[in-house]
Order: structure tokens, then sequence, then C-alpha cells
């Protein structure tokens, strides 16, 4: 491969270095520029001879100020940026980027599971809720034993999930912020791929009862069972096992209790059949980990292509990293469809300013030594990076920590969904939202995966993508290396998409059954 650098915008005067491995000093580029350095593959090459207090420019954007001068040709590494100050909340653009209309994209549809409440599935999955950490051990004890004695002889149904979590009564049940963890484990109970069949395993003495967790009126199951008698509890509809109920005397009886609803459920649920249902079912969560400065360039771009696709098919995307987009929310705000959106957003950055200073950080917190390494300076050119995610369509709905959709009455479009950048934290919180799929973008390389919805990886290097070829679903490396354009990727993974929502394609961390705990995001205190 030919000595290549990339720039994302005409007005940049740093590049990064393409070339696998990187590349030597005196390294001579088409246009003369020469390497007076070694510079990783990643990294930035100061494309002008830049004095000290310069403002070096990457996507057009102001990503810090040389610390000294910096000769052209030279690694621009992280120790020679000073970070800008965080943009003010004050005085934001509103709504000022009206992007033409994006005409319908017709005609594209999946397999799904359809269920009462309007959402569609693409698995058809067992969950069983619990409400305390304390129950997690036998819950797994019992999954063990439905998935080897009675799953074989319910074929429609994939899997069995025991939603085990670290909430306990330690959390400050009535702390303003436990209202966080609560609705996400709630919103998690109703995710579209567990189709309504809502089982709990409770201990019987923990803070978050059942009936506060699952209020009656929860859920909206079209069935008989729910129907039930005019007074009966909560609890007799949503068939909760209770560890410390008398009728249990010895472990095995709690573990026959929990088989036993189990196998009521796993028969409705594998009298299900997928159905044709249009693309504009999907929910589709995206994020991303272990980034480098390949992300903004190959596979997050990409992946706005395939948003605009999705919104434009009707469908629901969810962007979220809170600490990731917050250097960029002048372009958020700009982009939202009404000024009450931008409001939302604002809302959402502010809470989460004070959040960091409550515990004495700030935003350079985040960028890992990993993503220093990949070539990410600091979170400002993190962030550019992370938000091209989003497309260019309006935002059309925010969400906060742990709300679903449902909550806010959002069917369709762009929303962004405020949870922290942890990828196990925001995965969480995308489940909650009401997520049917999940897209997962990483340069460093991480085999991320959740039981509960598929996860699509996309790898931002080709390298990255040979080495992890049995983890990796698509090589937006190719974009990188000339091969392929943002545009091919971006269809590749639309119909990868729909492949994988159909059940049709099953993604690596699917066939190797990686799964990542479920992490709640508790912002209250812990007594
Ligand atoms: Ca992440």
């Amino acid at each position: 491969m030919e000595p290549l650098t990339i720039r994302m915008d005409e007005r940049d005067n740093v590049a990064i270095v393409a070339n696998d491995g990187g590349l030597p000093a005196g390294t001579v580029f088409a246009d003369g520029l020469t390497l007076v350095e070694r510079v990783p593959q990643g990294h930035k090459v100061a494309l002008v001879d830049l004095a000290a207090g310069d403002a070096v420019r990457r996507y057009n954007v102001v990503i810090g100020r040389a610390a000294k001068a910096i000769p052209k040709g030279s690694w621009v590494h992280e120790r020679l940026l000073e970070m800008p100050a965080a943009r003010s909340l004050d005085g934001l653009p509103i709504g000022t980027v009206k992007a033409p209309p994006l005409p319908p994209l017709e005609g594209h549809s999946f397999e799904g599971y359809r269920n009462a409440d309007g959402s569609v599935g693409t698995r058809n999955i067992l969950a069983i809720t619990e409400t305390v950490q304390c129950v997690a051990g036998v819950v797994e004890f019992a999954v063990e034993r439905i998935k080897r004695e009675l799953l074989p002889k319910y074929p429609n149904v994939d899997d069995v999930v025991g939603l085990a979590h670290g909430y306990g009564c330690g959390v400050a049940i009535d702390a303003p912020d436990a209202v966080v963890p609560i609705r996400t484990l709630r919103n998690i109970t109703k995710n579209p791929n567990f189709g309504n069949e809502v089982m709990v395993v409770s201990l019987g003495c923990e803070k978050l009862q059942p009936e506060r967790l699952l209020p009656p009126g929860t859920f909206a199951i079209v069935d008989e069972r729910n129907v039930a008698d005019v007074g009966a509890t909560a609890e007799a509809a949503l068939d909760v096992v209770c560890l410390q109920d008398d009728a249990h005397v010895g472990f095995l009886s709690m573990i026959q209790s929990i088989m036993t609803t189990a196998e009521e459920h796993l028969e409705r649920l594998n009298a299900r059949r997928r159905e044709t249902v249009p693309a504009s079912a999907l929910v589709v969560g995206v994020q991303c980990g272990g980034s480098d400065a390949f992300s903004g360039v190959t596979a997050n771009p990409a992946v706005g292509f395939c948003t605009d696709l999705l919104v434009r098919a009707g469908a629901t995307v969810m962007f979220s990293e809170v600490t990731e987009v917050r250097d960029g929310i002048d372009q958020l705000t700009s982009r939202a469809a009404t000024p009450e959106i931008a409001d939302a957003m604002i809302r959402e950055m502010a809470w989460y300013d004070a959040y960091l200073q409550r515990g004495s950080a700030d935003r350079s917190a985040n960028t890992t030594p990993g993503n220093k390494k990949g070539g990410l300076s600091n979170i400002v050119e993190k962030a550019m990076g992370s938000i091209v995610k989003s497309g260019s369509a309006p935002i059309a709905g925010v969400l906060s920590p742990g709300e679903s959709l449902k909550d806010r009455g959002i069917e369709r479009g762009l929303v962004y969904a405020a949870t922290p950048a942890s990828d196990f934290i925001c995965g969480t919180l995308q489940v909650a939202a009401g997520m049917n799929l999940h897209v997962f973008t990483t340069g460093r390389g991480t085999p991320y995966g959740l039981a509960e919805v598929p996860v699509i990886k996309v790898a931002t290097r080709s390298d990255l993508a040979r080495r992890w070829h049995d983890l990796m679903d698509i090589n937006a490396g190719r974009i990188a290396d000339g091969d392929a354009t943002i545009e091919d990727v971006g269809w590749e993974l639309f119909r990868c998409m729909l492949d994988v929502a159909s059940g049709r394609r099953r993604t690596w961390a699917e066939q190797w059954k990686l799964h990542n705990a479920l992490v709640l995001f508790n912002p209250a205190p812990v007594t």
C-alpha cells in the first residue's frame, strides 16, 4: 500500500496515517509531505508548521492547541495538545440545521416476532427478572437446568436468560436518583425480545418488592392469565417465585418452582412464529468501545450512513454516550427537530456535568490508554468521531437514563438516549430503552456481546478484522484501504441487520455465546 494519510476536512491542519504498522521517518507522500519522525497507524501528522498556541483542527473542529512549536511532518500526539475548555451549555444553536427531508426507503423487511404491545422481537427469549442480586446464584442454577432439561422440548425458543444485576438493599431506594436503576430494570423486563412473558424471582425481604418493580398496569399483556379476577394481586398476575415463601423447603424446592413457572412461559413462547414485518420495526442501539482514530473515519461514518437508511425506512435508531457527544453538543442542538428536544438534550448534558463534578471528575476521565495508543489524543477528538454514528437526520427524541421509547411515546426516528459511555452500562440502558438490535464499532477490539439482544460488531481497521476474523461481523477498514466506500459498508451493515434480525444470520458474539453482564447505572447513594 502506498503511504497514505486521511484528512477529514479540507480546513484541517492534521491528518492521520492510514497504513498498517504506521510509517517511518523520511516517508514521502504523493503531495510531497515528508515525515520528520515515525508516526504510528491512526496517529496524526502535522500538515503545516504549527506555532505554540496554534489551533489544531480535525473534523474542522479545534481539538486542542499546540503546546509548543510543531514542525510540518511531525507526529502530533496527545502530549503536544492542550485540550480546549468544554463548550458552555448557554447560547447553543437550536434547530439551526434544517437538513432536507430524507426520501423514504421502502421495500425492506425482516422476519420478526410480533408482540401484543405492538413491538417486534428479533429473538424469542425467556427472561427471568430478578428483583435483587441475592437471588442471582439460585436463578443461574435454575437457568442451567432449564436449558438442559426443558429447552430442548421447545425448539422455537432461542434461549433462557436470568436478568442478573448488582442491585441490592444497599441502594438508597427513596433517593431521587434511585429512579434510574429501578426504571431500568422495569424496562429491561419489557424488552421486545422477551415476548411480554414476564416471570420474576424475588427473595422476599428486599426493598425493591416485585409490585414496586412492576406495578399493576405496567404490562399491556393481552392474555387471559392477566385479565385475572378482579382483586388478583399484581404478584399473582406477575408469576413471582419468592424464595422465602414458606412453601419452599430446601434449595431444590425453589429450583422446582422456578422450573415449573418457566415451563408455562416456554410453552407460550414456543407457539410463536416469525412473521414478515417492515424494516420500520427495527429499534437499533448504536455505540462504540475500544475506539481509535479510525473509528471516526471508517466504522462510525458507515454506521451513520446506515442510521440514515434506517431512519428513511421508518425505523428507530438510538445513539448515546454523554461524554462522547458533550464536546459536540452544538452540533446536536442544531439538529434538534424542536426546541423542546434541544432543551432536553441540554438538560441531560447539564445533569451529567453535575454528576461528574460530584465525583470530582471531568470529561478528560474519558479516553483510555488504548484510545490514546490508537491515536485519539483527547475527548474532543474522540467525540467528533463518535457523533458521526448519528448520521444526518434531525434528532426526534431524547431519553433520560433508564427510560424506554414507550415511556416517551417515541415511535420512530433518530433518538438521543442519554447514557454513560461505559459499554456495559450503555448497552444495558439501550436494552431498557427497547432496542431489538445492537451495533457496536471498535478499533482496538473488544469481544463485547449481550445475551438479551444480538450485537453486530464493526471493525474500524482491516488489521483488526483479519486477526479477529471470528469476532468481527463487518470490516469497515476496507474504507481506509480504498476497497470500499462509506456507502458500500453502510449498505452491507443494513443488509446484515435484516439478516441478523430475521435469525438467518447469527453474529459472532451469538455463535460463541459471549455475554457481558447487565450493569445498572446507579447514581443514587449506596448505604
Ligand atoms: Ca461505549
